[in-house]
């Protein structure tokens, strides 16, 4: 079945932009997944298509209005979608994890919402039943970066994206950790050699030093993954 994405965006010319590009453009082309645009500005209101306005009690910016929101998600996702979980990108929402992306990714498709402005009136936010997530903490001009980063990481994940699925299962976050470093040819660069072991030949000595590394790596850099997961001691 394929992975439909829908995503509602006062600048539909962006898309498919860098979903477009390589293994997920690929699978774009082969129907894995299906993209559809969906331009806010077609709902604005009067003679300037406006779909906001200023914030009420004051205050900078401008709001996207609940009613030229809300008529762009039921005429665009209408029927046909039920069962799209339907994402707002917002720095307010709750940070996207690999585990929350696998959960997507398993399910029908996405509905996204980009912001722009200020923000959303709340109303159609709780309306419409929108999960509000953020790729990070720190704020975007737009929701479209946010939607790029979202579907790619969906995608990937979607059988026959990728060649081996081994290399999905071994990547950073899917097993509580970071992954280990990488190596290639040469075997001498600017003095510094690969590490002796990977070129033992000996798959069981490799995968000891590989989650030794991960481990390692995920000490020092991400102390919370460790804290949050309970990864075997060793
Ligand atoms: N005033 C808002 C920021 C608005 S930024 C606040 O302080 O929370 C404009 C739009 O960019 C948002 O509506 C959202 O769709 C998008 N955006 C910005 N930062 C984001 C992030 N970290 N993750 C996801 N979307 C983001």
């Amino acid at each position: 079945m394929t992975f439909h994405v829908d995503v509602i965006t006062l600048f539909p010319a962006l898309f498919p932009g860098p979903l477009d590009a390589s293994l997920v453009g690929e699978a774009l082309r082969r129907d894995i997944w299906s993209l559809q645009v969906h331009d806010l500005r077609d709902f604005g209101l009067g003679r300037h298509r406006a779909v906001d306005d200023t914030p009420a009690g004051g205050g900078p910016g401008m709001v996207l209005r609940a009613d030229v929101v809300a008529a762009a998600l039921d005429k665009c996702l209408g029927p046909a979608l039920t069962g799209s979980t339907r994402l707002l990108m917002s720095p307010r929402g709750i940070p996207l994890t690999q585990r929350r992306v696998r959960q997507l990714a398993e399910g029908p498709g996405v509905a996204i919402l980009c912001g722009r402005f200020e923000g959303i009136d709340e109303r159609v936010i709780h309306g419409r039943n929108l999960e509000e997530v953020s790729i990070g903490d720190y704020v975007l001009s737009g929701g479209e970066i946010a939607a790029f980063a979202i579907v790619d990481a969906c995608v990937r994940l979607l059988p026959g994206v990728i060649g081996t699925a081994a290399s999905i299962v071994e990547e950073s976050f899917e097993a509580g950790l970071l992954e280990y470093p990488h190596y290639t040819r040469p075997r001498l660069w600017e003095g510094i050699a690969i590490p002796e072991v990977l070129l033992s030949g000996d798959h069981a000595k490799v995968a000891a030093w590989r989650r030794a590394q991960a481990l390692k790596l995920t000490q020092e850099r991400r102390p919370d993954l460790i804290a949050s997961r309970k990864v075997q001691r060793e």
